[in-house]
């Protein structure tokens, strides 16, 4: 079975804790403070990997969960940063987080995409020596490792998507045009796994091919094969349409052309636009008239039309050299760009739990809710501080605050951010 789609939990590893230690040495007394930082919990990061072709591995694997970095150590010795931890793909995955919809990642470059960031390591008390606080016996937790639930979504990478009926001949092209070897046979949806061929004519000029399972009617609301790989053709630059042209399965050709056309374009209105050329298949079942008949009718409609018999390579050399010619003037594969972290509105924040814990005058914040907002803060920036404090006080923290005790002038530490406290 083909599987283009996944759901799995990913969760980097969180900071490693900082240390509470104080320099001891023989004969010395009393020294100062000297925990070192916590180490950087590992990251969850994708790589496209082309040897593999479906998701179906993450069926049995739902959980991906990076190291947590190493605590911090006495002598100022800062704990290791935990290893990334890499999920390979296949190229053309998505990464959504599955609770807003929002694209995390799209799995198409060679580089590995961070998707989950580890939490940074929490400082040791050696930072919190100051000279009306020399004693410091407190030091900062590891942030946490960002988590998500996420869909992984196949959409292939090809420069060139077959579509047409089942048993057209789409694989008996992308079989003799390629190295590909995807299934041939006589009868419907043998080929339930799209199949990609690179085609090579020579230096400089090759492409990548897709053989997409047949379309049949329907499809694009989910009546048979098809819908599921409606989805394939999406990023394909242009379209071969491949049509059986001597309606040897007491098929009309005319119609199929135009029924596959309606699911493409009942689809993604978008693919009903994008470049197409007409490969009329099975010539050698077909008359002349028959032949001519079909030609006459897709270049009425703008089409270009190339009579072909692929198990012979008859046609192909004319149709792949067209093909090129197409690609060398179209635009690259698309690649989508992740989304945005969304702002959360502040007039939507609710009174949110908060923990708040004091040591020594600082005033420690905690509220995952919190530790969400604040990955879309920009602290260097006025207006986005203005933001953050109406999310203090409308989320509640300022209150909580108050009701720990805190005075003006005392320390407020929010998980890396650090302030005094001004009434
Ligand atoms: P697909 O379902 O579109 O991938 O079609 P296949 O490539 O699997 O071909 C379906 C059947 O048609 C197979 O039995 C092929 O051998 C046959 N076929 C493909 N192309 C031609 C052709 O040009 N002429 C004839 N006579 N048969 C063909
Ligand atoms: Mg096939």
């Amino acid at each position: 079975m083909f599987v283009d789609k996944a759901k799995i939990f990913i969760k980097a590893g969180d900071g490693g804790d900082g240390a509470v230690s104080f320099h001891r040495e023989k004969y010395v007394a009393a020294g100062g403070p000297d925990g070192g930082d916590g180490g950087r919990g590992g990251s969850i990061c994708f790589l496209a990997d082309d040897n593999l072709s479906t998701l179906a591995d993450f069926r049995y694997k739902r959980k991906y969960i990076a190291q947590k970095g190493e605590n911090g150590k006495s002598r100022r010795s800062s704990g290791k940063n935990a290893e990334n931890l890499i999920i390979r793909v296949p190229r053309g995955t998505l990464v959504k987080d599955c609770e807003s919809g929002r694209l995390l990642a799209d799995v198409s470059g060679n580089a590995p995409v961070l998707v989950a960031k580890g939490g940074n390591g929490g400082w040791g008390n050696i930072h919190f020596a100051t000279p009306t606080r020399q004693v410091p016996r407190f030091a900062k937790p590891g942030m946490p490792g960002e988590e998500y639930e996420v869909t992984l979504e196949l959409k292939l990478l090809a420069d060139v998507g077959l579509v047409g009926f089942p048993n057209v001949g789409k694989s008996t092209l992308v079989s003799v045009v390629s190295q590909a070897k995807p299934v041939i046979a006589n009868y419907h949806f043998t080929t339930i796994t799209p199949v990609l061929g690179v085609v090579s004519m020579g230096e400089g000029r090759s492409f990548v091919m897709a053989d997409i399972p047949g379309l049949v009617e329907g499809a694009w609301e989910g009546t048979g094969l098809g819908h599921q790989f409606l989805r394939h053709v999406e990023r394909c630059r242009m379209l071969v349409h491949v049509v059986d042209v001597s309606g040897s399965e007491a098929r009309n050709p005319q119609e199929d052309f135009e029924i596959i056309n309606r699911e493409l374009e009942k689809f993604n209105p978008e693919l009903a636009r994008r470049p197409m050329i007409v490969a009329g298949n099975k010539c050698d079942l077909a008359t002349d008239e028959q032949i001519e008949t079909f030609r006459n009718f897709v270049e009425e409609k703008g089409y270009e039309f190339f009579p072909i018999m692929a198990p012979i390579n008859e046609g192909v050399d004319k149709l792949l050299n067209k093909i090129l010619e197409m690609l060398s003037k179209l635009p690259p594969i698309t690649r989508y760009e992740a989304d945005p972290v969304p702002v959360a509105e502040v007039e939507k924040i609710d009174k949110n739990q908060v923990r708040i814990t004091k040591h020594d005058n600082v005033y420690f914040v905690e509220a995952k809710w919190l530790f969400n907002i604040m990955k879309s803060v920009n602290f260097d920036d006025y207006e986005s501080l203005q933001y953050f404090q109406r999310v203090l006080i409308n989320g509640g923290v300022i209150d909580a605050l108050r009701e720990a005790g805190i005075n003006e002038g005392d320390t407020v530490s929010i998980y890396e951010l650090e302030f005094d406290f001004v009434e």
